[in-house]
């Protein structure tokens, strides 16, 4: 697996990696892509709108890893609006929403959940949602997965999930399974992200992997290792 596109740093707060730390665990386990994508402004001990402007000035590659710019943004109200202004996040090369508690939107229950978060889909810049079957603010993930389809949205499997908890949670698996079969059955393609909070998760797919025939995918489902594939849906140059 060639990409990973959600990773935290110090930034976000409550993550122990720098960049550099993570660039460097990055190559070791063989990522030729990555995304700092730290959490947006309104979760508690992230950085402010002035760090995810300043992320240009980052290099393009560090030590042979490509780095993209990037942020988990948070919803912010019943508006679906983002914690990011738009001048911002079109700035951004991997803009990502998702449910977090205590981070301005208070949960409504699963319909008003879901009508939050396709709003949140309509913001242009949106092009990935992070665990969209797992938030503690749950949604209605057959309504979301046809949202993304229809809007180009990629939708990941988080990895962490997986290598923070050995015994995986029935209801969680059955939204996911289900996430996948639609996905598959519009040959969509998605993507297994880390979501790393320390430098040794990044690219630590292995507990995904190891589920692969019980999740139904392999790696022609997964966007990991067509780098030039990302870039054009992420378009990058
Ligand atoms: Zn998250
Ligand atoms: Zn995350």
């Amino acid at each position: 697996m060639k990409v990973d596109l959600h990773t935290h740093t110090v930034a976000s707060g409550h993550a122990w990696g720098t960049l550099f730390e993570n660039v460097k665990e990055a190559k070791s386990k063989g990522i030729k892509l990555l995304a700092i994508t730290d959490h947006g402004p309104s979760a508690l001990g992230a950085s402010t709108d002035v760090y995810f402007k300043s992320l240009k000035r980052i290099p393009k590659t560090i030590d042979g890893v490509r780095i993209l710019s990037g942020v988990e943004a948070n919803i912010i109200n019943n508006k679906g609006k983002l914690d990011l202004e738009d001048e911002v996040l079109k700035k951004l090369d991997v803009v990502i929403v998702g449910f977090h508690k205590r981070c301005g939107y208070t949960d409504q229950g699963i319909k008003k959940n879901t009508k939050v978060l396709i709003k949140a889909m309509q913001n242009p810049y949106v092009k990935m949602l992070s665990h969209p079957y797992q938030s503690k603010i749950k949604i209605d993930i057959e309504k979301i997965t046809q949202e993304a389809i229809k809007r180009n949205i990629l939708l990941e499997i988080n990895a962490s999930y997986f290598f923070t908890k050995k015994i995986a949670d029935k209801e969680i698996m059955d939204k996911l399974k289900l996430m996948i079969k639609i996905l598959k059955e519009n040959k969509k393609k998605m993507i297994i992200n880390s979501d790393a909070h320390n430098p040794y998760e990044i690219g630590n797919f292995d507990d995904v992997i190891s589920r692969f025939d019980e999740l139904g995918i392999n790696e022609d489902n997964l966007l990991n290792n067509d780098k030039e594939a990302v870039f054009k849906f992420f378009n990058i140059s």
